[in-house]
């Protein structure tokens, strides 16, 4: 079963993949992770996604869908995937459908997490992660328990991801509504998308989702 969660920037999309990835025993599979470990192992792949990336625009489609085929190529022909992040404009979705449809699958569910726009600046605008493991963090939400210091390793050093800085946020949301969101009537005429309220606490979107998955499977 091929599950795609679609939403803008900080609607909770990568939380709930990971908690449905636990859940429904599928493989979450996040561009944005992938795409940031290539420009860890500064790849030639990494070096050029890298620039688009920390000015808030999308990759080229090119280098998303490959990243998407290699590692599902990796995968067991009947894996189940939850992909986060992609497809985000219509020829990527296209291509996804090419991809799959070699391997005989197809699109199963597709879940919209909507959030407005005011309530996405000031949750993107807090976060921060611990610079030695990466335990996410945000100034109004989840604070450490004790100011400065990671709860999970003691580390004391903190860093915004580069594209959390807030021009860079309204570039990304800007491009979400001109490029991503115009996927949407591409799987509803399929009879394939969801919508969920995104504003809601994480705990009642993660049982909104599951419902639509389980009752939908
Ligand atoms: P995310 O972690 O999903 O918010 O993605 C972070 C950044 O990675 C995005 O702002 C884009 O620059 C890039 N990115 C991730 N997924 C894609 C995709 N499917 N197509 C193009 N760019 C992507």
């Amino acid at each position: 079963m091929i599950m795609i969660l679609i939403g803008p920037p900080g609607s909770g999309k990568g939380t709930q993949a990971q908690r449905l990835e636990q859940r429904l025993g599928a493989v979450h599979l996040s561009t944005g992770n992938l795409l940031r470990d290539e420009i860890a192992a500064r790849s030639s792949l990494g070096k050029t996604a890298e620039t688009f990336m920390n000015s808030g625009q999308l990759v080229p489609d090119q280098i998303a869908v490959e990243v998407v085929a290699e590692h599902m190529k990796r995968g067991e022909p009947d894996t189940d995937y939850i992909l986060d992040g992609f497809p985000r404009t219509t020829n990527q979705a296209e291509e996804l459908d090419r991809i799959l449809e070699e391997r005989g699958l197809e699109v199963g569910t597709v879940v919209e997490i909507h959030t407005n726009d005011e309530v996405l600046m000031e949750r993107l605008t807090g976060r921060f992660a611990c610079a030695n493991c990466g335990e996410g963090y945000h100034k109004s939400f989840k604070r450490p328990k004790n100011d400065g210091v990671c709860d999970k390793c003691g580390g004391v050093e903190f860093e915004v991801r580069s594209d959390d800085r807030e021009e860079t946020i309204r570039d990304r949301l800007g491009v979400y509504h001109s490029e991503t969101a115009p996927i949407l009537p591409y799987y509803a005429k399929r009879g394939l998308l969801v919508r969920v309220d995104g504003e809601k606490a994480m705990g009642d979107v993660t049982k909104e989702i599951e419902t639509i998955l389980i009752d939908g499977r």
